[in-house]
């Protein structure tokens, strides 16, 4: 949990041991009209996402359970599970999972908001690969959601799923795994421009020619001159470096860490573990894969970093992760996000502003702000802004639900009308992304 989630003071926590728990909470919450966070893996980039002042936390992180099907071809998972829990139960079987790609990030909030994993150019996103969910409405109903029973809210649940309830656990796809290859590549700022080369022609092309293929950068140290270290973070679902990465190959590293090994071991490399104390300010934007649009907004988000660059407490970071057709639903439901593969390989944009003293927070906010609309305008000037915003790595004031284009947020509010025809779900759980844009979210802490 970063610092501006830890500043806010529940009145209580709720620990449920089992969905019969979570039913007579949801109860006892509804009767009395209480407001409510509901908390899995607690890795939200906003601080009211899955905390509340003065309200009541469901916190799921009792709901460990894993089971793999006889047949193999599934596991179930609590709700309260790290993918660190449900990697190493499978691992033993030479098992896989679309799932995240550190072991701390929790289950439940993944899973909900999409999630992009190591194997998703293969297989889609994590969402779209879940087969059942065991979910309680906020009328304390219980439902088995699956395609053949409840169509509409199956189809929601993929990219909206926090608004329609608590789910308790998720039925999972899993598939024949063994070693991977994969670890970090690290560039002196001096390589930029062969970076970004690599990278755009391996989003552009290099990805639709090997489908176990996974690459995205993480930016860092913007904030002392202006010149980035650039990260890129390389996988394969094999054992064998794959030729697709061979411009990278060219480009001399200072460390490297890739190499044949478990998806466990490349998981536990990448985690940050979201350490105490530090703040942070995270938000998303998607542009059309686009080389020249791409570097404007790294300098403005550098111009923006270096103007905070006396603030020794600061240290941003961006991390540019690509969303290839490949990617989008491989089944005739969809999902929610509205993403068509005429969009084309879009590339989602996370500016992650990382500082640890309060009184830094009015400025920083500022900065970030004024990049965010520099570089949306940027991006729209050159015709490759994208209304897609990640739910997962996106702040409490942004409107992701229209993002998902407003043909999307209809259907999803008549679904949500029938399950919730009060709508007490968005006024008892205000601090979530809403359906419709909320003002609340994220306000606490003021990471908005
Ligand atoms: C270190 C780190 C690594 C990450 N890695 C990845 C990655 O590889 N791929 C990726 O796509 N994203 C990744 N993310 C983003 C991540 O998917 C989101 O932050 C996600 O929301 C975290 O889920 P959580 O359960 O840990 O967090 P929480 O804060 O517990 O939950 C996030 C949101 O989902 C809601 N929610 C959680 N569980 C339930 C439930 N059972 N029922 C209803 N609502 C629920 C919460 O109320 C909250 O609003 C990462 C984030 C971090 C900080």
């Amino acid at each position: 949990m970063f610092a501006q989630a830890a500043e806010i003071t529940p009145a209580c926590s709720i620990l449920p041991a089992d969905t019969e728990d979570v039913v007579l909470a949801i109860n006892i919450i509804r009767e009395a009209g209480a407001t409510f966070a509901v908390k899995s893996g607690g890795h939200s980039t906003y601080s009211t996402g899955s905390n509340v002042e003065n309200g009541i936390i469901i916190n799921l992180s009792q709901l460990k359970n894993i089971s793999i099907s006889q047949d193999q071809k599934s596991v179930t998972v609590g709700s309260g599970c790290r993918f660190g829990d449900v990697y190493r139960k499978l691992e033993d079987l030479k098992l896989g999972c679309v799932g995240g790609r550190v072991l701390s990030v929790g289950v439940g909030g993944l899973l909900l908001g999409g999630g992009i994993s190591f194997f998703s150019s293969e297989r889609g996103l994590a969402c779209d690969n879940i087969i059942s969910y065991e979910l309680v409405l906020i009328t304390g109903k219980v439902l088995k959601v699956t395609r053949e029973s409840y169509p509409n809210l199956f189809w929601a649940m993929r990219g909206a799923g926090s608004c329609f309830g608590i789910v308790t656990r998720f039925e999972l796809r899993t598939f024949e795994m063994g070693k991977i290859w994969g670890g970090t590549r690290t560039y002196a700022h001096e390589h930029e421009s062969a970076v970004l080369d690599g990278f755009d022609k391996f989003v552009q092309t290099g990805a639709a020619t090997d489908p176990l293929a996974q690459a995205y950068i993480v930016g860092t140290d913007a904030a002392k001159d202006g010149n980035c270290i650039y990260s890129v973070i390389m996988s394969h679902g094999s054992p064998e470096e794959p030729p697709v990465f061979d411009d990278f190959k060219q480009i001399i590293p200072l460390e490297t860490t890739t190499q044949t090994r478990t998806l466990q071991d490349l998981c536990d490399e990448l985690d940050t573990h979201m350490k105490p104390g530090i703040r942070y300010y995270i938000f998303a934007l998607s542009i059309k894969n686009d080389r020249d649009t791409l570097k404007e907004i790294i300098n403005l988000y550098t111009e923006g970093a270096l103007l905070l660059k006396d603030q020794h407490d600061f240290a941003p970071a961006f991390v540019c992760q690509p969303l290839l057709p490949s990617m989008l639903p491989k089944d005739d439901i969809g999902n929610a996000m509205g993403i068509k593969p005429e969009d084309g390989p879009l590339i989602l944009f996370t500016p992650v502003w990382r500082w640890t003293e309060k009184e830094h927070d009015d400025s920083i906010h500022k900065a970030a702000n004024i990049f965010m609309e520099k570089a949306e305008k940027a991006a729209r000037a050159r015709g490759t802004f994208h209304r897609y915003k990640v739910l997962n790595y996106s702040t409490g004031h942004q409107d992701v639900y229209g993002g998902y284009g407003e043909e999307n947020r209809k259907r999803l509010l008549e679904i949500r009308n029938k399950y919730d025809p009060d709508d007490i779900m968005s006024k008892l759980r205000p601090g979530i992304i809403q359906l419709l844009p909320n003002n609340n979210a994220g306000k606490h802490g003021r990471n908005m």
